[in-house]
């Protein structure tokens, strides 16, 4: 299948993250939803890689694990965890090369639990203090939900100031009626010597 130009901007997640990882890497999915990226990212690090994914909701985790199961991905390379991303480095303690977040609410389930600017920028403080130098953090954000509006901006202000020590993309299509989804993606820059 031939990718468009101006792919959806979970499409071009994933189209840069193919880029970064190799087989055997450690990667987190901050939220893990339907584990559509959790699959997308146990795929790409392989059966020697491992998958860490959070998600507040047992039900996210269900789906996940389905997910793997109807893909084959066996269990070693996942491990999931009920709690919020912001607490992700009482559960990995060892440094990872991706870290992806798709903000908002699990389609199909209660919108009213849904991720919130405060917890979200503890998570990116977070996954910034996890990521090696050269991997890579995306978050995908929507400033046309209710609510969605000022955490992306708040992701936004945040990713702005990091440019000392990553590289900062903003990726989003020109919104017509209703605000567009947009990803903002964060290399973390090797260190010159
Ligand atoms: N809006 C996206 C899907 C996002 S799913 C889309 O349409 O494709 C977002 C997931 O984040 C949900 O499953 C939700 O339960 C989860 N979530 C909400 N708050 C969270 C938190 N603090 N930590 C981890 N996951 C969280």
């Amino acid at each position: 299948m031939t990718m468009s130009l101006f792919p959806k901007p979970t499409e071009m997640a994933h189209a840069w993250l193919k880029k970064v990882l190799v087989l055997g890497d450690q990667v987190i999915d901050a939220t893990l939803g339907n584990g559509y990226d959790a699959l997308f990212l146990a795929q790409c690090v392989g059966p020697e890689g491992r998958v860490h994914g959070f998600d507040v909701q047992e039900a996210a985790l269900v789906a996940s694990t389905q997910q793997m199961l109807r893909h084959g991905i066996v269990d070693e390379v996942y491990d999931w965890h009920l709690a919020s991303h912001d607490k992700m480095e009482d559960y990995v303690d060892s440094p990872v090369k991706a870290v992806m977040f798709n903000l908002g609410y699990l389609p199909g389930a209660d919108h009213a639990v849904m991720t919130s600017a405060v917890t979200t920028l503890a998570a990116l403080e977070a996954a910034a203090r996890l990521i090696v130098p050269g991997g890579l953090m995306t978050i995908v954000c929507y400033p046309g939900h209710a609510g969605g509006d000022r955490e992306a901006e708040a992701v936004q202000s945040w990713a702005s100031q990091q440019g000392q020590e990553w590289h900062v993309v903003h990726y989003a299509k020109r919104a017509t009626k209703q605000a567009a989804p947009e990803l903002i993606a964060l290399q973390k820059k090797e260190v010159s010597r």
